[in-house]
């Protein structure tokens, strides 16, 4: 049985938002965004939690920001962890902040993590990718571990330690073929071991445990997965290949050999089929897609200081690069609209596993990710085009290179091509959308 993802169920609404705090979720134009506030009261009220504005959350969100910003170029240019990030983010205790509140977090919803990843993108993209992909491994335990006594243990433990979890699904040479698995499980017992190539685990040096896919065991199809949480004491790393990449540098994606071990009840109770489809793929692109349009965020920013000052020092005349700001401004914003109707989806199917499950659900889900991602690329490629050769170089106050080097990791990451395809027979079962409005 899986649980529901606590849609905002810590804090309650805060009718003074400052300008500082103006992110993706609390500005939606429009009623989507009063009908979530309504949903977010009607469920503090319900529940009787306590009662931590968030805004509070946000604010804290922003200190760790801050700290990104400052480490940014250091972390992108030595490719290294961003360790100052991730000591800020348990300082200000976010690493479990959507962790329930009756297991020592803060129970913050899907919408709150989406724009803590949004506000970290715009000043650190490792660092932003870095928190979705644990956010991601939180809500799949939070999720489908409930009828495990092990993992609410474990949960607990994570967020009294504000421990930092690793993914592992790339495995070998299969890329991003999250749905099938070559190592399986060896069961002993009580016990279990696993040895898997893991090619791609960001972070995984510096993570406090990995949550990684696997075969369910020696005999079970490479389709028949579960997903199991080890802490570092569970596991050794051997590594395989380094991370000298374009983009991203701060994940510190490197392969390596998991060689782990640890009790049969660290295996979560629910078929990772299951797992993946009502949380892994849609919690994984809404958070990835919060990082993308900070990322994007970041670089109109660029383009809009530029073409000010451009402006200011041809006595106000706009000058001709200042369309492509227009066309990166209504880039994001159109990312925005569309990051915030699948928030908004996804806390409306969260507790109903049917409706998760619906072809509907899947596809917008999976697009979400095509569609976020090449419309960051083309937002940060028009700021880019906006600025010129000020954009273009790296050592000017306008530079854009990290940017678009960051986010050219987006169509990648799991490749669009690839979700495409695996949705090319689906999309013809359903049709066109009988209405726009209704
Ligand atoms: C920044 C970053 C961080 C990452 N972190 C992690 C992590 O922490 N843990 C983890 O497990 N993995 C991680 N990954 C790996 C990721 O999950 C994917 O496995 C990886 O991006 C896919 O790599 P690939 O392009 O080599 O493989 P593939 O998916 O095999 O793609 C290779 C090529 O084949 C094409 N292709 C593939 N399938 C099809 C298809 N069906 N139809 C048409 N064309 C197709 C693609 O377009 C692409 O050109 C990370 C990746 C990035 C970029």
């Amino acid at each position: 049985m899986s649980r529901p993802m606590p849609a905002n169920a810590r804090s309650a609404v805060t009718p003074s938002i400052t300008a500082e705090t103006v992110t993706l979720q609390h500005d939606v134009e429009g009623h989507p965004h009063l009908v979530h506030e309504a949903r977010r009261g009607i469920k503090i009220a319900t529940t009787k939690l306590p009662s931590i504005p968030s805004s509070d959350l946000m604010n804290r969100a922003q200190k760790v920001a801050a700290v990104a910003a400052e480490h940014a170029a250091a972390v992108d240019a030595a490719s290294r962890f961003p360790a100052e990030t991730i000591t800020a983010a348990r300082v200000e205790r976010l690493l479990g902040a959507a962790i329930p509140p009756e297991l020592g977090g803060e129970g913050a919803g899907i919408g709150e993590v989406v724009d803590i990843c949004y506000s970290l993108g715009r000043s650190c993209a490792s660092s932003a990718m870095i928190y979705a992909m644990h956010q991601t491994k939180i809500a799949c335990l939070v999720r489908h571990g409930a009828a495990s006594t092990w993992h609410q243990w474990l949960l607990r433990k994570i967020a009294t330690e504000q421990l930092l979890l690793a993914s592992s699904t790339t495995e070998g040479r299969s890329g991003g073929d999250v749905r099938n698995s070559a190592a399986p499980i060896e069961w002993h017992g009580s016990k279990i071991t696993l040895e898997r190539q893991a090619t791609v685990i960001s972070y995984g040096a510096a993570a406090d445990g990995i949550v990684t896919t696997a075969r369910r065991s020696a005999d079970a199809a490479s389709t028949d997965q579960v997903l199991v949480a080890f802490l570092k004491s569970d596991y050794r790393l051997k590594r395989l290949n380094g991370w000298d990449a374009f983009g991203m540098r701060g994940t510190c994606s490197e392969g390596f050999t998991l060689i782990a071990s640890g009790a049969a009840e660290q295996v979560l109770p629910v078929s990772y089929g299951e797992i993946h489809r009502q949380t892994m793929m849609p919690v994984a692109h809404l958070t990835w897609s919060g990082a993308w349009a900070g990322i994007a965020a970041s670089a109109v920013d660029r383009a809009r200081a530029f073409v000010r000052k451009a402006a200011y020092g041809a006595g106000g005349a706009v000058p001709p690069g200042a369309a492509h700001v227009t066309r990166a401004m209504a880039s994001l914003r159109t990312l925005r609209s569309l990051i915030a109707a699948a928030v908004q989806r996804f806390e409306t199917a969260s507790a109903d596993p049917t409706a998760l499950e619906t072809i509907d659900f899947q596809t917008s889900m999976n697009m979400l990710k095509v569609n976020a991602s090449e419309l960051a690329v083309s937002a940060v490629m028009s700021a880019m085009q906006a600025t010129g050769l000020s954009g273009y170089r790296n050592d000017g106050e306008f530079s854009i290179g990290r940017q678009l080097r960051d986010i050219l990791s987006s169509p990648i990451m799991i490749s669009n091509d690839r979700i495409m395809a695996n949705l090319a027979t689906t999309s013809l079962l359903s049709g066109p959308p009988q209405s726009l409005c209704g």
